[in-house]
């Protein structure tokens, strides 16, 4: 269990509806919101505070309508001249304002005339405030966010936050909701380094929040509140990596490898020989099981290497002492893929492999749990479920996380400490420069999969303007009724899981009514066991299309699936692009991947795509996207174990991931136990950015 919560943080852990204004029914859809993955409802006050907005607009009078400027949102001052209310019809009722200097539509699809009317009377002063466009030569505003009479014209925020909702929570719910929690933020006392916060001139936490949210604050002083938080979350971050390395070093570890008779009858089994990278990547982490220190081992393997079959070979080396071990994986999806596939890989050897998940319930989990404890059960495979207190296991002696970019560092400290001195192997398909590796896992080591099985084939990779959707979808259907198998993934649409979701329910529709087949469709909303049952329609063959959300859902391999389509490819980011190609050209057959891109395409984003089309090679592909975006991007800061997601941080610069590794490091110089007052005030840092656990480390001495 984590370190006791202070209580002065104990109103901002309180469930949202312990605020005034805040029912049951709003607590159920702020939940919805604000849970992630892993966490149990309801949201709590802090979930709220940290909900951070996604864009700021600008909402400030402007002086005349002469400042238009389409393609952004505009608050001007404008007198009424002509309401156009065409009684019945479809036409949208057409109003014209003006200023002196010139006029504009306000246009209302679907609106009541009445409505219109009482809101926009002739001859009257508005302030009226969205998103301006221009139509035929015209400027317009369809549906204003707001239109107000000139004495209300206070209540136009000047500079409104925008965040991610969801169905049924409007912006201005949340907002009010969100000045709730603010007036629950008690005095916190100051955990960083006061000078560092001087010279950079950061507000307080609870300030800074204050004008994240706030409807007034400057661009500049967003920036310094948002550097602050930011600077927060890594310095956290980097913290917990000191902290977790002291415990890795302190404790003594155990020898954890016997004499590679369960990992010869693993590898005795393999259809397939291993590559020259899976045998030494094996090697170096069969040494480090065998040494009596900690392993803390980064294996990078780019998609298709392999990193599965490595990491069966560990469990079998770590179950030949009588060790057990676990794999933590971050979706449902994947836990129940590698399940399959480890209880395949081990059975030769005679290791039993268990899969926990929070859908093991009733006497399922019972006999997982028990067979964990007695150790009759080797080998678990799961996600955040393993790292739930109830788990316990006999003697675990290796930890390997899967993706692990999309775990904290808690978690990942959570699931060693389920064992007495067990071993850790982080598993990322992301390949990350050696220098990022460095400031972003502190001092670890890394083996790298740097080669791919003979047997794969390149795949085509071409990119297509979004123009040519028509073509797209006619070559699908000849390939499809060849029997060739098809992932269609669906654009990110960045302001709500909703959109996201919309987005793909219509292509899936359409998909479905101009192929003629039937087409499988996973998203993020969609319960586990429904999943479950699409991507199985999709690995039997019944349906030969899959339509996805997000790079998430698809961490799969099926491997006759040989066309990736990915729209709106220029939405992604480069190593999820690569990701994505990587789930084709597993099998025998020639493999294509097509990235419709809406046109026209900007200098960057042009080159980006080109990269992808140009190859293959992970590490490329993130050497270039460093080069063509900078640094941040390549940490998947929306991935959700990255700090600074949590908040929807922008991307970090190494300059801010290293200053808070070299704050980090002082802070643990000086005062190792964190006990003196700084140390008291970052426990509270800890706690609400929901890395109790890494105070554990502490607790357990
Ligand atoms: P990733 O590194 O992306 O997790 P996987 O472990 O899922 O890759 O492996 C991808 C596919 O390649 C699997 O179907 C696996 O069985 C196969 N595979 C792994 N190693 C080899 C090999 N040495 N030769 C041929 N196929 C292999
Ligand atoms: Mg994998």
């Amino acid at each position: 269990m984590s370190a006791l919560r202070p209580d002065i943080l104990a109103p901002l852990f309180r469930p949202v509806s312990a605020l005034p204004g805040i029912g049951d029914k709003l607590e159920k859809t702020l939940s919805t919101l604000l849970i992630r993955s892993g966490e149990e409802p309801p949201a709590r006050v802090i979930d709220l505070l940290l909900h951070l907005p996604h864009a700021v607009v600008d909402r400030s009078l402007k002086p005349s309508l002469a400042d238009a400027v389409p393609g952004t949102v505009g608050s001007f001052r404008l007198r009424v001249e002509r309401v156009d209310a065409p009684r019945g019809g479809r036409a949208p009722i057409r109003v014209t304002v003006g200023d002196d200097a010139g006029s504009m539509l306000l246009v209302f699809f679907h609106g009541k005339p009445d409505w219109v009317v009482r809101q926009l009377p002739e001859g009257a002063e508005r302030i009226v405030s969205g998103a301006v466009e221009m139509w035929n030569g015209v400027l317009q505003i369809a549906h204003p966010d707001y239109i107000l009479p000139p004495d209300k014209a206070h209540d136009l925020p000047e500079q409104e936050p925008v965040y991610p909702l969801t169905a049924g929570l409007s912006a201005k719910i949340l907002r009010k909701a969100i000045a709730a929690a603010l007036s629950a933020l008690p005095p916190l006392p100051e955990w960083l380094d006061p000078a560092l916060v001087e010279q950079q001139g950061w507000p307080g936490f609870a300030d800074a929040l204050k004008i994240v949210h706030s409807l007034t604050a400057s661009e500049a002083m967003r920036g310094r509140a948002l550097a602050r938080l930011s600077h927060d979350t890594f310095f956290a971050h980097q913290l917990a990596l000191a902290l977790s390395r002291r415990q890795a070093t302190a404790k003594p570890g155990a020898i954890h490898a016997g004499d590679g008779h369960l990992a010869q009858k693993v590898r005795a089994a393999l259809p397939f020989a291993l590559t020259g990278a899976q045998l030494r990547v094996e090697e170096e982490i069969a040494a480090d099981l065998a040494r009596p220190e900690r392993m803390v081992r980064l294996l990078q393997g780019d998609v298709g290497a392999g990193k599965t079959v490595v990491a069966a070979l560990a469990m079998a080396r770590a179950a030949e002492m009588g060790g057990q071990s676990a794999l933590m994986a971050p979706t449902e999806v994947l836990a129940r893929q590698h399940a399959a596939t480890l209880t395949a890989l081990l059975e030769p050897a005679g290791l039993r492999a268990a899969l926990l998940t929070g859908r093991e319930k009733g006497k399922t989990r019972e006999a997982v749990l028990s067979g964990l404890a007695d150790g009759t059960i080797a080998c678990a495979v799961g996600t955040h479920a393993l790292i739930q207190p109830g788990v316990r296991f006999r003697d675990l002696a290796l930890a390997i996380i899967d993706e692990q970019h999309r775990f904290g560092v808690a978690q990942r400290l959570a699931l060693t400490r389920k064992g007495e001195a067990s071993d850790l192997l982080l598993m990322t398909a992301t390949p990350i420069p050696r220098s990022l590796v460095l400031s972003w896992y502190g001092d670890m080591d890394a083996s790298r999969l740097d080669e791919k099985p003979a047997s794969r084939l390149p795949i085509e990779t071409r990119a297509l303007d979004l123009d040519r959707l028509g073509d797209v979808v006619r070559r699908l259907g000849a390939a499809v009724a060849e029997g060739k198998k098809a992932y269609w993934i669906c654009p990110l649409v960045e302001e709500s899981a909703d959109s996201d979701l919309a987005a793909a329910q219509e292509r899936h529709r359409h998909l479905a009514e101009l192929l003629g087949q039937p087409v499988a469709l996973v998203h993020g909303q969609m319960k586990p066991q429904e999943k479950d049952e699409a991507m199985e329609r999709f690995r039997s063959g019944a349906a030969r299309v899959l339509v996805a959300t997000t790079v998430v859902e698809v961490g799969v391999d099926v491997a006759d699936a040989t066309i990736m389509i990915i729209e709106h490819a220029e939405r992604f980011g480069l190593s999820q692009l690569h990701q994505l190609r990587g789930r084709v050209g597993r099998g025998s057959e020639a493999s294509s991947c097509l990235l419709l891109y809406k046109g026209p395409l900007g200098e960057t984003a042009r080159a980006r795509l080109d990269v992808i089309v140009a190859t293959e090679d992970g590490f490329t592909i993130a050497e270039e996207d460093l080069r063509l975006r900078g640094e941040g991007d390549l940490l998947g800061t929306r991935q959700s174990g990255v700090p600074g997601s949590v908040l929807r941080l922008p991307p970090p610069s190494i300059e801010t991931i290293e200053r808070a590794r070299d704050d980090a490091r002082l802070t643990i110089e000086r005062d190792p136990s964190l006990a003196g007052e700084r140390g008291k005030a970052i426990a509270l840092l800890f706690h609400l950015l929901s890395m109790g656990a890494a105070l554990d480390v502490l607790n357990a001495g």
